[in-house]
């Protein structure tokens, strides 16, 4: 294969037992990646070398914004690559010694939150790390994140390898079972990631000895030293948070990584901690002065679209696919409805594929643009083309983000949809006849947003998408910057006054959850919530200037969820819990249509009922 000739190496960037690592030069794309040769003992050893390459096939499947990019693997001769995407910035392991006991909470808890989405990504496609400690996270100067390493991990747990004595991995990071030589599941990466956050917070290791066997005794037998003895600032929501993590009993700890995320997020939104990826790259510009700006230059072709030669000059349009999946069009619309704004961006980009074009296959781009979600097979199989044409792939509108008003489907098994669409619906002209699968495609199992399938680059939420935020988006790729999102949510733009925390008395709020129909005049002023009428505001991402309740209807959360909230309907349940007396909200009717209309399928109960279902 023609893998050498395609990759320059201009310099070696770090090495360890198994491998160095390469900064290089991707001729094809342009771009510069990470190479990653293995070592010449290793890579004599055919057994290491097959068992490798297996797990990096599993772990080049992962395509999430928080674990590193596989991009290709192969040999010449004995020598075996892995190429990786290039992270312009340190490890974790070099972020905890800049700051000791000193990292501050806001930037422990963005990292931690962006470290246990990549685990609850690989975990959901079934691939477990076994070796995540710090040096196997890197930070992107722009502030994200990304688990690496998950081939060699699993490839150091060959027998062959362990018979020798050597202790592969690296026992201070460890769950007590993985130590202990028994079985391990997801429950073990959690315990790792337990160890780290405790070494965040604290500066220390939770487990320490002078030997490794005095470690590992340790580690399986005795409990960590409390973390407030260490730190004494840390709250004791979260010291509880990180006990739990550590649990011995694998039955006691997280579930899984969602359920491990969830817990810091709810302490994150209790806590009113500000956190994401603006704080992590607030702290490298200050910390390793590294900043993205600078940064930016040397990853041109990457991320922000190929648009620059390596002098700056600007080297082509930018080449862009549109690709609408299940929606309603609106999203499409909603772009020609730019108009004049549309053509200045047209002018800038070439469209080079649209449904509208008679080209069956999707060309080689630099920016993928989905709108609508995967529902059948064909939308499945349309958007693996596009990722695989395209560098950039960015989800627009909210059924590509969220999965939207079609992934209510999930509500109900393929059977029951398909009877009541063909057989049962009154309005369809069909005689009961259900269309072979040559006719339609089949559906899939159920509706799934864009980022749960292939790996998503860039979402840009709403139904239909803000004008404002489609056109900053492209305005910054254009310009080679990476676009910027909202942080907040929609009631930090609404206008409407929002008094509790004024007014103890709270003598203005009503007593019991209304519909629309059941108040006489909703004042244009009150926020609605005070009103008694459900609004999703406080839970949903800004972006959309607060359109609806400007209009005088609550917010229903098209925008998705906002930044640290997991699950919209339990921070809005919340919220009236806390404003209105008990036994105001009083579900009559339809709370999963209020509470996930547009968010069900990437919500923690995603779908009810799978295709074999009741
Ligand atoms: S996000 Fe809204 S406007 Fe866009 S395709 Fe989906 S339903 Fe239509
Ligand atoms: S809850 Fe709704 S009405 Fe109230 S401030 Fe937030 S967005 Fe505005
Ligand atoms: S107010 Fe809510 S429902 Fe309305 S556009 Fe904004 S996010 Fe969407």
């Amino acid at each position: 294969m023609s893998f050498a000739k395609n990759y320059v190496i201009t310099e070696q960037i770090g090495a360890g037992a198994m491998a160095t690592v390469h900064k290089a030069v991707q001729r094809s794309l342009e771009r510069i990646v990470a190479v990653k040769q293995i070592m010449p003992h290793l890579a004599s050893n055919p057994q290491f070398v097959e068992r490798f390459q297996r797990e990096a096939k599993a772990a080049a499947g992962l395509r999430h914004e928080n674990i590193l990019d596989i991009i290709d693997f192969g040999g010449e001769g004995d020598a075996y690559y892995i190429v990786l995407e290039y992270v312009d910035g340190p490890s974790l392991r070099e972020v905890i010694a800049s700051g000791g006991k000193k990292l501050s909470l806001p930037l422990v808890l963005s990292i931690m939150t962006q470290v246990l989405s990549g685990l609850e990504h690989s975990h959901n496609s079934g691939v477990i790390h076994r070796d995540l400690k710090p040096t196997n996270v890197m930070i992107t100067s722009s502030g994200v994140a990304k688990i690496a390493d998950f081939g060699i991990a699993h490839a150091s747990a060959l027998p062959s390898l362990t018979a020798t004595g050597e202790i592969m991995g690296t026992p201070s990071y460890m769950s007590p079972e993985q130590a202990a030589g028994r079985k391990i599941d997801q429950r073990s990466d959690l315990f790792s990631a337990g160890i780290i956050l405790y070494e965040m917070l604290s500066g220390a290791l939770p487990f320490q000895g002078t030997t490794v066997i005095s470690l590992i005794q340790r580690l399986i037998h005795e409990p960590h030293p409390p973390l407030r003895k260490l730190n004494a600032d840390i709250p004791d929501a979260l010291a509880r948070i990180v006990d739990r993590a550590l649990e011995k009993d694998v039955t006691r700890r997280y579930y899984d990584a969602t359920e491990f995320l969830y817990a810091i997020e709810n302490f994150i939104s209790d806590a009113g901690i500000k956190t994401g990826s603006r704080v992590i790259k607030e702290y490298l510009a200050t910390a390793f002065e590294i900043d993205e700006a600078s940064s930016r230059e040397k990853l041109s072709t990457s991320q922000v679209a190929l648009m620059k030669t390596p002098t700056g000059a600007t080297k082509k349009r930018p080449t862009v696919a549109i690709l609408p999946l299940q929606g309603c069009f609106g999203c499409h619309v909603n772009l020609l409805d730019l108009h004049e704004k549309f053509e200045k961006v047209n002018r800038d980009i070439e469209i080079r594929f649209t449904y509208l074009m008679d080209v069956k296959k999707i060309p080689k781009v630099d920016i993928g643009l989905v709108e609508g979600c995967v529902a059948n097979v064909e939308n499945e199989e349309r958007l693996h083309e596009l990722r695989e044409s395209c560098d950039v792939l960015i989800a627009l509108g909210t059924c590509a983000c969220h999965g939207g008003i079609p992934g209510l489907r999930n509500l109900h098994s393929v059977d029951a949809v398909v009877d009541r669409s063909y057989v049962q619906s009154e309005s369809t002209i069909s005689n009961g006849v259900i269309p072979l699968p040559e006719h339609a495609p089949a559906l899939t199992d159920h509706v799934r947003a864009i980022p749960s399938v292939v790996k998503t680059d860039l979402l840009i939420p709403g139904c239909p998408s803000p004008h404002d935020m489609i056109l900053s988006t492209f305005e910054s790729l254009l310009s080679g910057n990476a676009p910027e999102m909202p942080t907040h949510a929609v009631c930090a733009e609404c206008l409407r006054q929002h008094r509790t925390l004024l007014d103890p008395k709270r003598d203005f709020i009503a007593s019991r959850v209304r519909s629309l129909m059941e108040v006489e005049a909703i004042d244009p002023i009150q926020c609605f919530l005070e009103q008694g009428v459900l609004c999703l505001g406080m839970a949903t991402r800004e972006g959309c200037g607060a359109r609806c309740t400007k209009s005088n209807f609550p917010c229903q959360g098209c925008m998705g969820p906002a930044p640290n909230v997991r699950e919209a309907p339990a921070k809005w349940i919340n919220a009236i819990g806390s404003l209105m007396p008990s036994g105001a909200l009083r579900f009559r009717d339809d709370v999963v249509g209020f509470g996930y209309r547009f968010t069900l399928p990437v919500s923690m109960m995603p779908k009810k009922i799978d295709r074999k279902g009741p």
